[in-house]
């Protein structure tokens, strides 16, 4: 496995609407050994989730996973997602993204989602995702369509560096 270079903000490759793949395509020793590579390069950056354009692959595929402070998140795999919110609660909460290092801000999201995709082995998966897994997803879907954090904010008030988050606003520190 290898570590791969993390696209940030201002590369165009985030910007663009991502293709999707067929099964054909997500069997290929590529995009297996890619899908290897994105954990691999979250787990370095300490990501919570990876999409491919933030690898400069304009394909519809993100990993995301985690257990720390942050949340927990089982490990996933997901292709050519169909995001929907369930229900009209939205929450706003704290993100962060590794293509814009060192920042975070808060953005609003569905509380609850259906995600409809297609997992690493073709196969089409379908679940409900609540709170934090769910704010993941949407994130995460939105690079896909080319749409960073920053475009979600209502307000810029909330932006802040990573030291003064974890001087300030940390959950820990609640
Ligand atoms: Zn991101």
């Amino acid at each position: 496995m290898s570590i791969l270079k993390v696209a940030r903000m201002g590369h165009p490759v985030l910007r663009e609407r991502a293709r999707p793949l067929d099964g054909t395509e997500i069997a290929t020793p590529r995009i297996q050994r890619l899908i290897d590579d994105m954990f691999e390069t979250m787990h370095d950056s300490q990501g919570i989730g990876l999409a491919g354009p933030q690898v400069h692959e304009s394909i519809r595929l993100f990993v995301a996973g985690v257990d720390d402070d942050d949340g927990t998140m089982a490990p996933v795999v997901i292709i050519n997602p169909e995001v929907s919110q369930i229900g009209s609660v939205v929450e706003e909460d704290w993100e962060g993204c590794l293509s814009i290092p060192d920042i975070r801000g808060r953005v609003s999201r569905a509380l609850e989602i259906r995600i409809r995709a297609l997992d690493r082995h073709g196969k089409p998966i379908s679940m409900t995702a609540n709170g934090f897994p769910a704010r993941v997803i949407q994130h995460e879907t939105d690079h896909l369509d080319g749409v960073l954090f920053f475009d979600r904010m209502t307000a810029f008030d909330s932006l802040t560096f990573l030291d003064e988050y974890s001087r300030f606003w940390s959950k820990n520190d609640e």
